[in-house]
């Protein structure tokens, strides 16, 4: 199963994930366009080998390494890495909503340093 970006994203965006990734399947990389305006980054479901470089990778522990690894409180980023495709303007408007009503509905992880979110979860 697809390894999964979660909210500790929101406010880092490091893209150190991007780095380390052999198949270049997290997305947007900060030398495409959508970088700028994005919440965060997403794994291709799809494209993603599970070889697990990303995890280690992340300063903030964003990501998860399967679908049900993801705790309940991030069931969303779920979708929202699905259905994230760049350079569709739908598909990238679609994940941003899931990513805008997550942080929406919870105030309290997202009062949370990143650094200390995923400890959260
Ligand atoms: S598990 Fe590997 S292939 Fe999948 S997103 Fe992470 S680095 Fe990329
Ligand atoms: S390394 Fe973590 S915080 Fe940085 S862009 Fe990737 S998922 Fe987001």
């Amino acid at each position: 199963m697809p390894f999964v970006i979660t909210d500790p994203c929101i406010g880092t965006k490091d893209t150190a994930c991007v780095d380390v990734c052999p198949v270049d399947c997290i997305h947007p990389r900060k030398d495409e366009p959508e970088f700028e305006t994005m919440t965060m980054l997403y794994i291709h479901p799809e494209e993603c080998i599970d070889c697990g470089a990303c995890v280690p990778a992340c300063p903030v522990t964003a990501i998860y390494d399967s679908v049900e690894a993801v705790p309940a409180s991030q069931h969303g980023f779920i979708e929202a890495n699905a259905i994230y495709r760049n350079g569709d303007a739908d598909a990238m408007a679609a994940a941003e909503a899931i990513v805008k009503a997550h942080v929406e509905s919870h105030a309290e992880l997202m009062a949370i340093d990143p650094k200390e979110r995923q400890a959260a979860h």
